[in-house]
Order: structure tokens, then sequence, then C-alpha cells
């Protein structure tokens, strides 16, 4: 009978894949913005799409859960860590050619902004300081300030475990803060093409200047934490009874924030440990030190709760567990 290889064998097989770094033990709360988690079996990161497809394909052989990170700023992992293999694609490549640009997904999300206004392209400007890589904007449909990268893309070149493929715009079925790659976290994304307008890169810049200086007053870029925890909610979606209660002041481009919800249970300023929500924004989370995820999670599941039992709703969150 044909024995699966252990973590030690995989180890040495990924370690003679050319371009890849290979960690074992690797403690995740390195690789993370809110600074938690405990050690992932394997981690491995390459900026060669080549090395990182063998390497999914070593992963994949062994048998040994699997799962792909960008920049951490979106993620809880669990304070025992990942028993399996991380995978970072940092290949980062940026091209422009006929108001198309083409990412790779390992690029972070404002190179690709900056880049793009510095060219007079106009339609990403808006995602000026969300933090991460292009494939995770792409995984969660990223966006702020009323639109979302999702409205630009045209194609998204990815990895399926067995071959490359590319999905038109329509396949990728993206949602608010979704997309078919949420339901298919095996299918690993390399590039995007996006399709962008002409304009003017001074007013395109100053645009994005102004939206940077207001997100880095509400989110300092020190601040250990994951941006909103909580999806915003559809008003269309809510029972009656609960959306008659939200005040029209509170819907913004037909949604209501999960902040609204969350200041009317008393969320602001509460804490667990060393984990906070802010004292300035309900759906802001940080840790203030040495915090752990049980607490955070802790704190997560009291703040659904108390929703749950004020408005009988679910709020969905918008960060990823790990472990
Ligand atoms: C201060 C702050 C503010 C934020 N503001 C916003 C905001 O305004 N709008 C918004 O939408 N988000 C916001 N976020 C959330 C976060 O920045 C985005 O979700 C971002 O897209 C995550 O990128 P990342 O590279 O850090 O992904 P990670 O956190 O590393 O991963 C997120 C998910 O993407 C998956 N993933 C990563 N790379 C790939 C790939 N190549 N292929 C397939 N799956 C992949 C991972 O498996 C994981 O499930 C904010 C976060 C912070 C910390």
């Amino acid at each position: 009978m044909k024995t699966m290889p252990t973590t030690e064998e995989t180890q040495a097989r990924l370690a003679e894949i050319p371009n890849l770094t290979v960690f074992n033990h690797a403690p995740l709360s390195r690789y993370t913005r809110f600074g938690i988690g405990g050690p992932a079996d394997l981690y491995a990161e390459t900026g060669s799409a080549e090395a990182f497809i063998t390497a999914l394909g070593v992963a994949r052989a062994s048998g040994i859960p699997t799962m792909v990170i960008g920049g951490g700023t979106n993620l809880i992992v669990s304070d025992s860590g990942y028993r399996g293999i991380v995978l970072r694609y940092r290949g980062d490549r940026l091209l422009a050619a006929n108001g198309r640009v083409s990412a790779d997904a390992g690029a972070s999300l404002q190179d690709l902004v900056d880049f793009a206004i510095a060219r007079g392209l106009k339609g990403v400007e808006t995602l000026s300081g969300i933090p991460g890589s292009v494939g995770a904007a792409i995984y969660g449909n990223a966006g702020a300030y009323g639109h979302s990268i999702s409205e630009r893309v045209l194609k998204v070149r990815f990895f399926d475990g067995a071959s490359l493929r590319i999905f038109d715009h329509e396949e990728c079925q993206f949602q608010y803060r979704e997309s078919i790659f949420k339901e298919r976290k095996d299918w690993m994304i390399l590039s995007v093409e996006l399709r962008l307008d002409p304009a003017d890169a001074v007013a395109l810049r100053s645009a994005a200047d102004e939206i940077l200086k207001v997100r880095n007053e509400k989110f300092p870029v020190t601040m250990k934490c994951a941006g909103s925890i909580f999806k915003n909610l559809l008003l269309r979606e809510l029972p009656a009874g609960v959306a008659a209660q939200v005040p029209a002041a509170a819907v913004r481009e037909g949604k209501v924030p999960a902040a609204w919800f969350l200041d009317q249970v008393g969320a602001k300023g509460m804490t667990r440990g060393e984990i906070h929500v802010a004292g300035y924004h309900a759906n802001l989370i940080y840790n203030a030190g040495a915090g752990t995820a049980a607490d955070l999670c802790a704190l997560i599941a009291e703040l659904k709760a108390r929703v749950r039992e004020r408005f009988g709703i679910d709020l969905e969150e918008e960060v990823q567990y790990v472990g």
C-alpha cells in the first residue's frame, strides 16, 4: 500500500524547488497584521509563479492541508497555529497597455493603485489604503467608498490544482465581499487583468491622498487589526422589523454598517484580555499588545450574541479564520 509522505519528507521535496523559501514551525503571528497566531507546520513563499505552482503540486500530493495567504491583513489565526502548509505567492509584476493593467496576485494593492494613478488610469483609486495583496483583494472582492475591485476585473488567472485557468468577470461570481474563490479555497489566484479609464493623474492622486488621510486616522498604520471585523448588511435583506429600526442617515449605498448594530449593543470600548473594540468605531477590533486568538474569538462571539439577542440577526465575519 502506498503511504503518504510525512511532513518532513514534504519539507524536503519543497526545499528542492528552486526559488522557494521553506520554514518549518513558522510562527504565523509574524505574517498577520493582528500579530496573533501559532506556528504553521510548514511555511513556503516565492516570487516565482512556476515555483508556486510546483509547490502547490507537492503540497497536494502530500495530502497535507494547504492554504495560501497574502499580506495576512484579514486573518485570525488560532493560538495553536495551522497543522498544514501555508504558501505565499509574492510575484508582484504590474503591466499597463491600452487602458488595461495586469497585476500579479502577490503585488500589494496599494502598489497597483499607485501604478494606475501614475499612468493616468482611473478605476482603482478608491481602493487607496486597503492593505494586503491583489490576490486577496480578488478573493474577497475588496472595496471602499462605494466601489469594489470587481467593477474593473476583466480576467482572473488561477491554478485549480491540476491546470492553469482563466475566468472572465462573470465566472468570478463577484458579490459584496464575495467571489467564487471564497467557495473554492483550493483555487489559487495568480494574476488579474483590469480595465481602467483614462483620467487626469494629478486629480486621481489628490483624490487618493484625501482617502489615505482619512483612512490613516481611522486605522493607524501600526494598529494590529483586520479593518472591519464584520460585513455590512444589505438593507433589502434585513427582516422588515429590523430595517424599520435603522435610521435613514445610517444607510450608505443600500447597506447598513455592521457598526450601527454593534453601537446599539454597546460594543465600543469593550475589551477581553488585550483585545479591544475601538472606542471610536464599533466594528474595529485591535490587539493592544500580546492579545490571543482565544480572546479575539471570544469577543467576536460576544458581539455576535449581543446583536442576535437584540435584533435577531447574525452578523457575518469579513475576516477569515485559520486553524
Ligand atoms: C486597517 C485595515 C483596513 C482595511 N480596510 C478594508 C476596506 O476598506 N475594504 C476591504 O475590502 N478590506 C479591508 N481590509 C481587509 C483586508 O485588507 C482585505 O481583505 C485584503 O484584501 C486582504 O489582503 P491580504 O493580502 O492581507 O490577505 P490575507 O489576509 O493574507 O488573506 C485573506 C484571504 O485571501 C485568501 N488569499 C490570499 N491570497 C490568495 C490567492 N493568491 N489566491 C486565493 N486566495 C488568496 C487567503 O486564503 C485568505 O482566506 C482592511 C484591513 C485592515 C488591516
